[in-house]
């Protein structure tokens, strides 16, 4: 070992800072540098240590009250919701925050036999919401027997993490109905808790709230703690649209209908959107827009109000329809609808 110009010079060529006057200083420095990197990092690890976070997804038969749930979580309406099956199509997370907690739930399509491709993909999101989960909300509604599909229903009864089967709609039900639906669904999924609830009502829906939290793995954020989900703001004019479209007309029309809001324009205090609706052929188009256009114009003002109340902004909207082909059928298409995933 040498000593050069204060360095410390080891024989495998590490340097270390000895004290001169001049390094006394930067030493001084440099423990206090330490001693602060240490109070941030161990501040940062106890934090970790307390807060809570990891994702959450709801699953089930079509129209069970998936939906209703996810919004009474979030307090906000992000997932449309209406009598019809198959109202949503689409994976979407809910984001609740508090200081010390992040949940992240997950609304999925009802699960169904795919028809068509819209359908299949449809299905690849309930897929992957048995991928990434910390814990499962199966939910059933009263009167419901089980899954109509066998493999999901495997693979919630065989799956490793906690599992809470909600049985909603017990505002339909008496108190001997559902002892029975407990019984049979303690025996029929005797790995999950079992909560009966009411999504519509908020019965029972803060204590399913208060164990998650109690089953929610230690974890940092996962998402900035103001995001409320991961759609983007056009996504939500989309379901909107669909949601009314889907209120006011019958038979197969609501599902041969897309939505894309193809401009967003927003500026202090309104939002400028203009959104296409797409049909498959061209009798759908004439009954979307309806005699004298009062169809589309029931829409557009119910859509408009609802979206004011949701970007709190007063909105322009704009649609027009237009026909194409068998969307649902069609990769390229589908793939712009944000289907493939
Ligand atoms: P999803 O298809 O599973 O997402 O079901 P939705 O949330 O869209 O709800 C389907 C229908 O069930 C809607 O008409 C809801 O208003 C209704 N619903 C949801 N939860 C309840 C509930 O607790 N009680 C009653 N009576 N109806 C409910
Ligand atoms: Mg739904």
């Amino acid at each position: 070992m040498r000593i050069v110009a204060g360095l410390l010079l080891s024989q495998n060529g590490l340097s270390v800072a000895v004290l001169t006057a001049d390094s006394l200083k930067r030493s001084t420095y440099s423990r206090r540098m330490r001693q602060l990197k240490w109070q941030i990092t161990t501040f940062a690890k106890i934090s970790i240590m307390t807060h809570k976070a990891g994702f959450v997804n709801i699953i089930g038969n079509p129209n069970v009250g998936k939906s209703t749930l996810m919004n009474a979580f979030v307090g906000e309406r992000l997932s449309i919701i209406t009598s019809k099956a198959q109202t949503t199509r689409h994976r979407i997370l809910g984001i609740v925050n508090g200081d010390d907690f992040q949940v992240i739930l997950s609304d999925t399509p009802g699960i169904i036999k795919p028809a068509y491709e819209m359908q299949e993909s449809m299905m690849n999101f309930v897929k992957s919401a048995f991928e990434d989960a910390d814990i499962l909300i199966y939910m059933v509604e009263i009167g419901e027997q089980a899954l109509k599909d066998e493999a999901f229903f495997n693979k919630i009864i065989h799956a490793k993490i906690p599992v809470l089967l909600l049985l909603n709609k017990i505002d339909n039900s008496n108190q001997e109905q559902l002892e029975v639906q407990v019984a049979f669904w303690t025996e029929k999924v005797p790995n999950a808790e079992i909560f009966p609830i009411s999504a519509l009502k908020n019965f029972n829906v803060p204590e399913v709230f208060a164990r998650i939290l109690a089953l929610l793995p230690l974890s940092p954020a996962f998402y900035p703690k103001d995001q409320l989900t991961d759609k983007p703001e056009r996504f939500f004019v989309n379901e909107t649209i669909r949601e009314k479209i889907l209120l006011h007309y019958s038979k197969e029309i609501p599902y041969a209908v897309e939505i894309e809001t193809e401009e967003f324009i927003e500026d202090d205090k309104i939002i400028r959107i203009r959104a296409l609706i797409m049909v498959e052929r061209d009798t759908q188009k004439g009954i979307i827009i309806g005699h004298k256009g009062e169809a589309l114009k029931r829409v557009g003002v119910e859509s408009r109000a609802d979206l004011e109340k949701f970007f709190g902004k007063q909105i322009h909207l704009e649609m027009y329809v237009k026909v194409n082909k068998n969307w649902r059928s069609n990769t390229n298409q589908l793939r712009r609808f944000g289907y493939n995933n």
